[in-house]
């Protein structure tokens, strides 16, 4: 037998061991569709934790993203603001809608929009008579986003305010909940988030309306009646009562696993933080990030070094994934010719950013060879 290579990923799922209880439970209950026990459980554990009254488990978190836009009345022409640096998982659903993505560049602190830029580009477009209607804020990487700042913007002219925080479950902006402060918002349980159902996600709101207007298109928008009525276009968007039975599971260790993450976090930056090649991902004041995956920027010694590449090249051939920052929005040839405001701090942080191995399964051991293999391809 060729012996096993060990690898380590960049954020892997983290299975409690108490998951397949839940599953079993389905399974022999025979309730296995969107409906049943893990489904109310798991929605009751996650609306307690968030600490809102309302919200709805869905199969992924970009259905729960174009649930956001549906219930908002996003609809064909209708213009979103969106940060550049996002991923498309946040994009697409504007284009489902046949709405357009206004890109707005980040900030160079938190890496996430800019809510200055933001308030300049909402004057913009809304003075040449453009029909803006919402701001979605992402909480890039577990970063949070200025939502406070962001949202008074949406306030002031009578715009929705959308969370995108599938990366930040566990992460405060002001002593809240990310995810819980606009008019909705949205987490993701894919496989490499901090708590994971393989795939899902949910909508948050404290509008009780606008979650049950969400549960009623999710389920092919049925009307109740005895045979299967439509008034509207419907989607298949809800959560299986099987993988909620692995959220259920999930909840009971959420608290250990971002505690797992801010660990790693914390002993990446004192590996780390005193070389002069390499600044980290700070949170704001008033924020505290799940740091769902620890981020670094790399930056190069002399021109044309490419220091960041090389990180990732020797952190790849000795096993260890890792992934450079997403490619802005704008750049992307699916989004291209969507109108971009600003974009040169994103372009930089593209170019110099790199998130490090951040899974809660990691051992202080694995953070130190990382650590190790980083300074020495930059030696
Ligand atoms: C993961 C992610 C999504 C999409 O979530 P899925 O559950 O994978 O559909 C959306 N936005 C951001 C910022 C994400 O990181």
């Amino acid at each position: 037998m060729k012996p096993e290579t060990r690898r380590i990923w960049l954020s892997a799922p983290h299975m409690s061991g108490q998951e397949i209880k839940y599953i079993q439970e389905a399974i022999t209950t025979n309730w296995v569709s969107p409906f049943g026990e893990n489904i109310e459980a798991f929605e009751k554990k996650l609306a307690r934790y968030l600490g809102v009254p309302h919200l709805l488990l869905t199969n992924t978190g970009t259905a729960a993203i174009h649930l956001a836009l549906l219930s908002c009345g996003i609809g064909m022409g209708d213009e979103v603001i969106v940060p550049t640096l996002n991923f498309a998982g946040c994009v697409n659903p504007v284009l489902y809608q046949k709405a357009v993505p206004i890109f707005v560049d980040s900030e160079p602190l938190s890496w996430n929009i800019d809510p200055e830029l933001t308030r300049q580009t909402v004057k913009e477009r809304l003075k040449a008579g453009k029909p803006l209607k919402a701001i979605i804020a992402v909480d890039l990487f577990g970063i949070p986003a200025r939502a406070d700042e962001l949202k008074a913007i949406a306030d002031e002219y009578e715009l929705y305010f959308i969370q995108d925080s599938a990366d930040a479950i566990g992460s405060f902006y002001n002593g809240s909940h990310v995810g819980t402060l606009g008019d909705c918002g949205i987490l993701s349980f894919n496989g490499n988030k901090t708590i994971t159902t393989s795939a899902g996600g949910a909508i948050i709101s404290h509008n009780g309306r606008l979650i049950e207007y969400c549960r009623y298109l999710s389920n092919q928008a049925r009307s109740s009646s005895p045979y299967y009525l439509h008034e509207q276009t419907g989607y298949n968007y809800l959560m299986s009562n099987v993988l909620a039975g692995i959220g259920v599971a999930q909840m009971q260790v959420l608290p250990e696993r971002v505690q797992a993450r801010q660990n790693i976090y914390a002993e990446y930056k004192a590996l780390l933080e005193g070389h002069p090649q390499i600044s980290f991902h700070h949170d704001m004041e008033g924020a505290q990030s799940n740091r769902w995956l620890s981020t670094v920027l790399i930056e190069d010694a002399f021109a044309g070094q490419d220091a960041r590449g090389l990180v990732y090249e020797k952190l790849n051939e000795t096993g260890i994934e890792s992934r450079p920052v997403w490619l802005p929005m704008h750049l992307q040839p699916a989004f291209k010719d969507f109108p971009i405001y600003g974009g040169g701090v994103a372009e930089l942080l593209f170019d110099n950013g790199l998130c490090l191995p951040s899974s809660s399964t990691l051992s202080r051991d694995d953070v130190n060879e990382i650590s190790n293999v980083i300074q020495k391809a930059l030696t």
